[in-house]
């Protein structure tokens, strides 16, 4: 529990750094909250997360920054009944577990339509390329994770979102009349 609060706490601090912040964060769930596939596993088998997943959550909570699933799971009964066991699924305020054929969009979609939020104010963590690579197509700032979701992947996510936000605005000042 320690080790959370450690986490939340630097998390805190690297979000103090940036004055955009993005309004809602977006997880994968395999092999960027947690270091499985759920659908080779048992909803009877204890689930854990990658070490700094939670506290990582807490701070986002804390700024009040929503956070969101997209997953293709095609087992979303045992991926829910991890969130279940890990008393996080209460922190979504979108849940969007389905298999699809698309990388996400789809996904995307339900997560706007439910929660008003545009995409430009939305950042995604995940660990398939494919998924970020489509998923930045539609304005979302999108970070491939490598060894799930940490500190270091979560300070250049603010990063990149900082900077893409920027960016946007210094387009519209040189906008024309
Ligand atoms: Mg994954």
């Amino acid at each position: 529990m320690e080790e959370v609060e450690q986490v939340k706490a630097e998390a805190l601090q690297i979000m103090g750094v940036f004055q955009l912040l993005p309004k809602l964060v977006v997880f994968d769930l395999d092999y960027t909250l947690w270091p499985f596939y759920c659908e080779c596993r048992s909803k009877h088998d204890t689930p854990y997360l990658f070490p700094h997943s939670r506290g990582i959550l807490h701070a986002l909570k804390r700024q009040n920054v929503h956070s969101a699933i997209a997953s293709k799971s095609p087992t979303p009964d045992i991926a829910t009944t991890y969130l279940d066991k890990l008393g996080i699924r209460s922190m979504f305020v979108a849940e969007e577990i389905f298999y699809s054929w698309t990388h996400k969009t789809d996904h995307f979609q339900k997560i706007h339509l439910k929660t008003g939020i545009p995409y430009n104010s939305m950042l995604f963590f995940d660990d398939d390329n494919n998924n970020i690579q489509e998923i930045s197509k539609i304005g979302v700032t999108s970070i491939l994770v490598r060894n799930g979701v940490n500190l270091e992947a979560f300070r250049n996510g603010l990063a990149k979102f900082s900077q893409n936000g920027n960016a946007a605005k210094k387009n519209k000042q040189k906008r024309p009349k």
